[in-house]
């Protein structure tokens, strides 16, 4: 049961089993034991030669060229700045679904030894830094790459249209530009032809290759960062009374914060979390400072939730402020919304994922607190996101290194299954709901 689910178009047409449920399965398996030496080459030259946010020309360019080569029937580049739109229609008639996959890397430095490691450096956000596929976005365009291999090749006996989006910018863009998901989408990236289902899928250590972990309703988190300039009145240390001390003043803040979840929200809903993770003040031990700054995370599982955590932050931040004689100025910034799988389409997906991983190997997961802009489809049609397992069977996944860190491992044994569900599930979802 779902407490929340998301605005349903028509859940019936999610219902319909396929009605020939294993007729592509056997070429899928096929086509797609051809195309994984391919698959694997792609993912090392993107390990090897990862691109920011917004910055992902190379990496574009390869992609598009692949599904020009294909013959799609459009490649539309520049998407969003960076990203690549491809429509393959097939020779039997249809409704049209979407495949995507995030092309963008991590400003992180690499420390695990394979032979492709990056080594790349750049500029970011005026710093630094060396840029590593940290997430394994190289792996989901490069399963995405041969999954249109794969379709193209079968692409008469295909009943509909299927349109696969690389996305640029998932970790966000650089500081002062648009990106990512939100923007794609303004850009009008699900229409024409107008998109009825999307599908995606993320890498992670946290399981073993050949598992896949899924959720029904709020799956991932929403997202937003806030920042809080708490005002006092500069003083001698030794002489508070002259002044407003805005330390004092912010961890009144800090505490007040935390009542938030404990005692404001409704826990039987959804969980949340707020968290200050930057107290900046103060330059020497005997002067009272005019100001700190507070920075933290907005975490939900529901819409209404995060508009009023928001709101708390916000007047309990003002008023602690106000009643210790100092002012707060509140900035919240929205990231990204929670990533909700629409419950009909993720019903109808698990018989097409357990029969292609085997049902041991599919399972239902806790929620996660990351976010996703996956989110940013899935308002607009209903979408289903999942995971995959990418630490190799004989390693502990409780020690294996998470997403984003430096040493994160990607086992591309797992490559295969993720092309495999996805072209499963475009071409299932499309077979069944053929009209
Ligand atoms: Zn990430
Ligand atoms: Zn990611």
């Amino acid at each position: 049961m779902i407490a929340h689910p998301p605005k349903v178009v028509s859940d019936t047409r999610f219902m319909n089993a396929p009605d020939t449920p294993f007729a592509f399965d056997a070429a899928i398996a096929a086509a797609a034991r051809q195309v994984e030496a391919r698959v694997i080459t792609w993912r090392r030259d993107f390990h090897q030669n990862p691109e920011l946010g917004n910055r992902e020309v190379r990496t574009a360019r390869i992609v598009a060229d692949h599904l020009r080569a294909l013959g799609f029937d459009s490649v539309q580049e520049k998407v969003a700045h960076t990203g690549v739109v491809g429509v393959l229609k097939g020779g039997l008639p249809g409704p049209v679904v979407a495949l995507r996959a995030d092309m963008d890397a991590l400003p992180v430095v690499e420390e695990t030894d394979v032979a492709f490691k990056s080594t790349v450096k750049t500029e970011w956000n005026n710093m630094h830094c060396g840029v590593m596929h940290a997430c394994g976005h190289d792996s989901h365009t490069a399963m995405l790459m041969g999954v249109a291999e794969i379709l193209a090749g079968m692409r008469d006996r295909i009943p509909g249209t299927v349109k696969f989006l690389f996305q640029p910018a998932e970790e966000t863009p650089p500081i002062g530009e648009d990106g990512g998901a939100r923007m794609m989408v303004g850009e009008g990236c699900l229409k024409n032809p107008d998109v009825d289902a999307v599908f995606g899928l993320h890498v992670t250590s946290i399981f073993p290759t050949g598992m896949i972990g899924y959720r029904s309703g709020p799956l991932m988190a929403s997202a937003d960062d806030f920042r809080i300039f708490v005002r006092g009145t500069q003083t001698h240390a030794a002489m508070p009374w002259r002044g407003v001390d805005p330390i004092v003043v912010s961890s009144q803040i800090v505490l007040g914060l935390q009542t938030i979840v404990s005692r404001r929200m409704n826990v039987t809903k959804e969980p949340s979390v707020v968290t200050v993770g930057v107290f900046h003040g103060g330059v020497r031990h005997n002067i009272i400072p005019d100001e700190v700054k507070l920075e933290g995370t907005i975490r939900t599982f529901d819409e209404e939730q995060r508009n009023e955590i928001h709101e708390h932050v916000t007047r309990i931040s003002e008023l602690i402020a106000q009643s210790g004689g100092a002012t707060a100025k509140v900035h919240i910034h929205r990231w990204y919304d929670v990533t909700v799988n629409h419950p009909g389409l993720t019903e109808w997906s698990v018989p097409t994922l357990s029969r292609i991983a085997g049902a041991a190997n599919v399972r239902v997961i806790d929620k996660l607190c990351g976010a996703e802009d996956f989110s940013f489809f899935q308002k607009e049609v209903p979408g289903f996101f999942f995971f995959i397992g990418c630490t190799p069977a004989d390693r502990d996944v409780s020690k294996a290194a998470p997403n984003h860190s430096p040493r994160f491992y990607v086992d591309e044994e797992c490559m295969k299954l993720g092309v495999k569900s996805l072209a499963g599930l475009a071409l299932d979802w499309l077979a069944a709901n053929r009209g």
